[in-house]
């Protein structure tokens, strides 16, 4: 069976994801994302109500013009995760399959609400749940299934989907790190991989996540991020002002955590932001989450403000209001109230707390100095890098090539340069470049089974 790899997007930055599968007539699309930083680069860019082909040429979301080269028909477009670098090109690009959209529970739900928001295509693809664990057979050819594994990251429900084929396993191994013991949902399933690993036709390609392929040792497990915000938190027990915690509103084993620990020192959790009540929302809907007893959450503008007022009047001190913000976005909440725009008054002494760190990129950077210089003029005491990243390092690479043995390595989700150290690593287990480790850019097709 001819096997070929489309590697479409995010194969030149972070962000944009999108990989298509051609096994024999059949196509399996993997993410569809969107590169944000392409999009807040411009000011009052509304994405809602433009036209791929602008995106396009912005580089926010993948070029797709190559799938015409595949000899096939889409069967699934299958979302990984719901980070938007994932699922936010779908509402752009997917009227344009006859095909479904397959995903896990949260994840689908997440693409409902991107296809709800969308403001330029009608977007009528039939969105299916499928569980970690779950198969589906692809096409009618009887000789093509698709599995998902479950793996741990910075969101819940995220997957890994192995495609199986008579020529061996697809593993698309993004984005994931290696924890035993998460804060929500079950561990990594590592002997999952190990058994695909050891089936008879093996792996024949594995399309691994780069991330932080550069990074020495371990990512540490979500466990551990838990206990950081513990010792914070609990560090401030007898602090009577305002406490402020910001993090990824998708991130919500941390949101989690800073709700319960906002407990333990005898706050009461308010999620504020449109973001942060959408994830969470979302998460306890489907019983992902159970924030137990009363967590407020406010997303519009009006009823934002009605609760910090509130907390105004009963006293910031049996508060802990949870942020958008981390990055120094400038219209979120965090920047806001440094700018003196939300009824929320930081004084001297008050701290804020990130439970986030800076996404290495020029413009994050600038816009967080700018967002911390705000809130220090004010007098707020700030506390960094409660964080641990959703991507696996060196030993998690190496742990998963020794569970899979793939036979083809695809480097992806990164820049050409944030590659280089997974290839080096990859070239000392055995592998070579331009033989079986395939560097490739957007747009670029390569074929590994005839
Ligand atoms: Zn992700």
């Amino acid at each position: 069976m001819e096997i070929e790899i489309a590697t479409l997007g995010g194969y030149e930055e972070v962000g944009r994801q999108m990989t298509a599968v051609r096994a024999g007539e059949d196509i399996v699309i993997f993410d569809m994302g969107l590169n944000l930083s392409k999009v807040l680069i411009h000011d009052n860019v509304e994405t809602e109500s433009m036209h791929s082909l602008d995106l396009i040429d912005m580089g926010a979301i993948p070029d797709d013009r190559v799938m015409s080269e595949l000899e096939g028909d889409v069967q699934a477009i299958v979302p990984t995760h719901g980070h938007l670098d994932h699922i936010a090109g779908i509402p752009k690009l997917a009227h344009r399959y006859d095909a479904p959209i397959v995903g896990s529970p949260y994840t689908i739900e997440l693409v409902k609400q991107q296809i709800a928001d969308e403001g330029k295509f009608q977007v009528d693809n039939d969105l299916v749940k499928m569980k970690a664990g779950g198969t589906m057979a692809i096409g009618d050819s009887e000789q093509v299934e698709m599995e998902f594994v479950n793996v741990t990251h910075s969101i819940i429900d995220a997957i890994n989907p192995v495609l199986h084929t008579p020529e061996g396993a697809v593993v698309y191994g993004l984005d994931k790190r290696l924890d035993h013991t998460p804060v929500i949902g079950d561990p990594i399933d590592m002997d999952r991989f190990r058994e695909i690993g050891r089936q008879d036709e093996g792996v024949l390609c594995y399309i691994e996540d780069c991330t932080n392929a550069g990074r020495k040792g371990r990512t540490p497990s979500e466990s551990y991020a838990k206990k950081h915000v513990e010792d914070t938190l609990t560090s401030m027990e007898d602090y009577s002002g305002g406490i402020v915690a910001t993090t990824f509103s998708s991130h919500i084993a941390r949101v989690k955590t800073l709700v319960e620990y906002a407990r333990e020192i005898g706050r009461q959790p308010v999620l504020l932001g449109r973001s942060m009540e959408k994830y969470s929302g979302t998460a306890e809907r489907l019983d992902f989450v159970d924030f137990q007893g009363d967590v407020g959450m406010y997303g519009h503008r009006k009823s934002v403000d009605r609760a910090f007022k509130r907390i105004m009047k009963e006293g910031k001190g049996n508060f802990l209001p949870i942020v958008t913000g981390h990055q120094g976005e400038p219209r979120a909440m965090l920047t806001r109230m440094g700018r003196g725009e939300t009824p929320y008054e930081i004084e001297n002494g008050d701290k804020v707390v990130f439970s986030a760190s800076i996404i290495p990129e020029p413009t994050n950077e600038g816009q967080r100095y700018q967002s911390e210089q705000l809130l220090r003029m004010q007098g707020a005491r700030l506390y960094d890098d409660i964080h641990v990243s959703g991507h696996l390092r060196e030993e998690g690479h190496y742990e998963m090539l020794d569970a899979l043995q793939p036979q083809h390595l695809i480097p992806a989700h990164q820049t050409l340069k944030g590659r280089s150290p997974y290839v080096d690593l990859a070239t000392s287990q055995g592998y070579k470049l331009g033989r079986d480790v395939h560097v490739t850019q957007n747009g670029s097709v390569i074929q590994l089974a005839e």
